[in-house]
C-alpha cells in the first residue's frame, strides 16, 4: 500500500508518496520561501531527509519552484525527461499555450510577466526518454512519457493505480470533466490521455485541482474529441 500526501502551497500542489518508509516527491510547486515550505512539510510530519527520489513531471516554474531547496535538503536524485533537462539547468521558465479563450489570455499575460517566474536552476541526475521502472528506487511504480502539455511531460503510475500527471490534466472546473486548458500540442496530449486510459491508472492526482477517477478522464476525452 502507498500513502499519498498532498502539499498545497497555493496554486500548485506537490505530492509525496510513501512506500516502505521512503518518500517519492513529485514536483516541487511554485517558488515560496524555504521557511513557508518547511513549515508546510512539518505540519504533514515529513522530514525532507526521508525523500529518496524526486520526479519533475515537466519544467514549468510552478512545478520546479522549490526544487533546488528540496534537492539540497533531501540529497535525493532528480529525474526529468531528457528534453527538459537543459531548460531546468538554465533556469528558463517557458509558458505553455492556452487552449481556451480564458487560458489564451492567461498564457499571453504570463509571457509578458515571465521575468517574475524565476526559480533556481537545477542540474538533474537521471534523464529519461521512455518508460522507466522505479523498482530499483524502491517504489512499485513506473514513469511514462505523456507529452502534449509540454514535449517532455511525464507521469508516474503506481502498481496500485495512483497516478501523478502534473499538468497533463487540469482539474480546475466544477463540472465532471477535465480540460487541456494549457497545452503546446493538443492532439499529442489527447494521445497521452488515451495512453493513461489504457494503463493501470485508477485515480489521477493533477498538479492543479483535486484528484479524479479514470471515468472522468474517459468522458473528458470524449468531450474534447467531439
Ligand atoms: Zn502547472
Ligand atoms: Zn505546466
Amino acid at each position: 500500500m502507498v500513502e499519498v500526501i498532498s502539499v498545497n502551497i497555493g496554486f500548485s500542489i506537490l505530492y509525496l508518496v510513501r512506500e516502505n518508509n521512503k518518500y517519492l516527491l513529485i514536483d516541487s510547486g511554485r517558488p515560496v520561501s524555504s521557511r513557508k515550505l518547511s513549515k508546510k512539510l512539518k505540519k504533514k510530519k515529513i522530514n525532507p531527509a526521508d525523500i529518496s527520489l524526486i520526479i519533475v513531471t515537466h519544467v514549468h516554474y510552478d512545478h520546479v519552484g522549490n526544487l533546488k531547496w528540496l534537492k539540497e535538503q533531501s540529497k535525493a536524485p532528480v529525474m526529468v525527461h531528457i528534453d527538459e533537462a537543459g531548460i531546468l539547468e538554465r533556469g528558463e521558465a517557458p509558458i505553455p499555450e492556452g487552449t481556451t479563450f480564458l487560458s489564451k489570455i492567461i498564457s499571453y499575460l504570463g509571457k509578458i510577466v515571465n521575468p517574475c517566474s524565476k526559480y533556481y536552476p537545477v542540474k538533474a541526475d537521471i534523464l529519461i526518454n521512455e518508460v522507466c521502472s522505479l523498482n530499483d528506487f524502491g517504489f512499485t511504480a513506473a514513469v511514462i512519457p505523456t507529452p502534449g502539455h509540454t514535449g517532455g511531460s511525464i507521469s508516474v503510475i503506481f502498481g496500485t493505480g495512483e497516478t501523478f500527471v502534473g499538468d497533463t490534466c487540469f482539474n480546475l472546473y466544477w463540472g465532471k470533466t477535465v480540460f487541456p486548458m494549457f497545452a503546446n500540442d493538443v492532439p499529442r496530449l489527447m494521445r497521452s490521455w488515451q495512453t493513461l486510459i489504457d494503463s493501470e491508472a485508477r485515480i489521477f492526482y493533477p498538479g492543479h485541482g483535486k484528484p479524479f477517477l479514470k471515468e472522468t478522464l474517459k468522458s473528458s476525452l470524449e468531450v474534447v474529441n467531439k
